[in-house]
Order: structure tokens, then sequence, then C-alpha cells
């Protein structure tokens, strides 16, 4: 029987709904909206592409939403200056640095500078750390990890005492999600396993796993008959294997690829994310929500 597809458009649509319901209410209520900006440096197509999204959603769901373009040559401390007026601004509650940044800035300097009651991307030191430590802690979660969590519980998967497997273990997927995963609490409770380049025998821990997750940005490295009967699986990778026209517009676009073969795959999975359409629009959906959260925040204290 073909798997179920989990599709990510979907429920990106579902929770951005819910979102600009409770944006209108708590204008209502309060007279605030959240405010996001996103700082964006140089041209960088893909930054551009990126940014112009998070703007869009951020406008759709009643935000007030920046963009702060600048210069490819801002210096680093004309940089840092911009993310302190944004720390300081009552008006704006999630701070965004689009990556990568170019060569004589230091990333690390800029994103650590943002506040981390701002760091709706979650790659502050100190997020990481709360996530880590879980429940009452967790100030935010990153966005693809916490955007694969709620495609798992939004698709009725059962993550507690199931043997979740991680393809990759990188800072922004394959570590968070694994430990959003291992904490002791609903949509997680699981036995994690993290596999990467060291790891013996991939595919022995993969056929193992009730959800499979993979991140590691190699197209169709998870083949068919690594999947355990029945199994969920969350493919993470966007790989660009090549070029097509595109119907609607006549301009050349990417064809994606994810890490699993995903027409075979779905003859054997119980259920399955597209690529695209399954993680990807779930990133941003997560900005915004945390871009809320840190806005309830502010009321709270
Ligand atoms: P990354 O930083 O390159 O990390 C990839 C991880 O996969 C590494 O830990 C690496 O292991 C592991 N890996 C690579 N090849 C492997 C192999 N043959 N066997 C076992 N492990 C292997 O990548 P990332 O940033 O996590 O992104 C992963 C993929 O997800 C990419 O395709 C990226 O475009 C996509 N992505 C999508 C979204 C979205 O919103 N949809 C967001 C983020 C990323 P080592 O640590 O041993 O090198």
């Amino acid at each position: 029987m073909s798997a179920k597809i989990i599709s990510g458009k979907e429920i990106a649509a579902q929770i951005r709904e819910e979102l600009r319901k409770e944006v209108a209410g708590m204008k209502e209520k309060y007279g605030v909206v959240p405010g996001l900006v996103t700082i964006l440096v140089g041209k960088n197509p893909a930054s551009v592409s990126y940014v112009t999204g998070k703007q869009k959603t951020a406008h759709e769901l009643g935000f007030n939403s920046i963009q702060d373009d600048q210069p490819e040559d801002i210096s680093e401390e004309d940089l840092l200056s911009i993310v302190d007026k944004y720390n300081k601004d009552p008006k704006i509650h999630g701070v965004l640095v689009q990556l990568p940044l170019p060569g004589h800035i230091n990333e690390k300097k800029i994103l650590n500078a943002i506040t981390p009651d701002k760091d709706v991307d979650c790659f502050h030191p100190v997020n990481v750390g709360r996530m880590m430590i879980g429940g009452d802690e967790v100030k935010f979660l990153p966005c693809t990890p916490a955007g694969i969590q709620e495609l798992i519980v939004r698709s009725g998967y059962e993550t507690s005492g199931a043997e979740v497997v991680v393809v990759g273990r990188s800072n922004i997927v394959g570590k968070p999600i694994a430990n959003i995963m291992l904490q002791k609490g609903k949509g997680a409770n699981a036995t994690v396993t993290v596999v990467h380049t060291g790891t013996k025998n991939l595919e022995e821990h993969c056929k193992r796993a009730d959800i499979l997750i993979v991140a590691a940005g190699v197209p169709g490295l998870v083949k068919p008959e690594w999947i355990k009967p029945g199994a969920c699986v969350i493919d993470v990778g966007v790989n660009r294997v090549g070029e097509k026209k595109s119907e609607k517009t006549g301009r050349m676009i990417p064809i994606l690829k994810g890490d699993v073969d995903f027409d075979a795959a779905k003859e054997i999975a119980g259920a399955i994310t597209p690529v695209p359409g399954g993680v990807g629009p779930m990133t941003i959906t997560m900005l915004m929500k945390n871009t809320v959260k840190a806005m309830k925040d502010t009321l709270k204290s």
C-alpha cells in the first residue's frame, strides 16, 4: 500500500491560520502585534528569496515586519550596532540576521549579539542550552526541527516509546531534532539514535526506525530497503540535481530531490514527506510561531 503523504504545505497553512487568529486576537485585546526584523547584508539571490518569503508571511499574518537591507561592505561594528538598535526596540520581538554573512564579518559574533529573548531562529547558545535542558526552561525551538516535530505530531504518529533514527548531526537540524525527540514530554519521549559519516552500518540503524528523520544533504542516500515497513519518514534534504523550465513562468527553476528515494520509499513507508512541499514550508511557519511567542512573553513580564 502506498504511504500517506505528509503535506508540509497543508500543515503549515493550518498553523499559519491559527497564528493569524491569535495575532488578530492579541491586537484587539492588547493593541500590540508581533514585530519581526530580517536583516540582509548584500544581495545573495538565495538569501534575498529567503528573506522575501519570511517578510511576505509576516505581512500576511498581520505582523509589524521590517526588511533591513545593508550593503555587502558594511563593517562588523556597524552591523553590531544595528542588531543592538533592534534589541532595544520594544516594537520588535524577533531579530533575524540572514546567513551567510560576507567573509569579513564574524557570523558567530553577530548571532551571539542578538538578545536571547528576540533570538527567534534559536541559534544563540543560551537558547540552545535551554532547549537541551527542556521543559519550562525552553524559550524557542529552532525552526526546522520544530517544524519536523509538528509534522510528526500533526500527522498522528506516536513519538513516545518510538525508535527515532536521525541521519545527520548538524547544529541546525540533526542535533536539535534528536534533542527535541528525547525530551520527556508530549511529541517526544522517544528512543533516539543519531547516525553520521562515522557510523558503522547505517542501513541497520535505519531499518530499526519507527520514525526516520533524514538530514544529510545527499540525494537518494536512504534506499527503500532501509525503511521499516509502515515507518514515518521525514526527508529534510533539499538537493539541487538539475534545472527545468517552469510551466507557470517559462523560467528555469531548480529540480529538487530529497535524501530519500521518494517513489520507491512511499511503497514501504507508512507516511512520508515529499521534497519539495514537506519540511520546507514548515521552517518559515515556525519562525512566525517563535515571533508570536517572543511577543507573548513580553506581555507576561
Ligand atoms: P550539513 O550541515 O551538511 O550536515 C549533514 C549531516 O549529514 C552531517 O552530520 C553529516 O555527517 C551527515 N552525512 C552526510 N553524508 C552522510 C552519509 N553518507 N552517511 C551518513 N551521514 C551523512 O547539512 P544540514 O544543514 O543539516 O542540512 C541537511 C539537508 O537538509 C540539506 O539538504 C539541507 O539543504 C536540508 N535542509 C532543509 C531545510 C528545510 O527547511 N527544508 C532546513 C535546513 C536544512 P558528519 O557530521 O559526519 O559530516
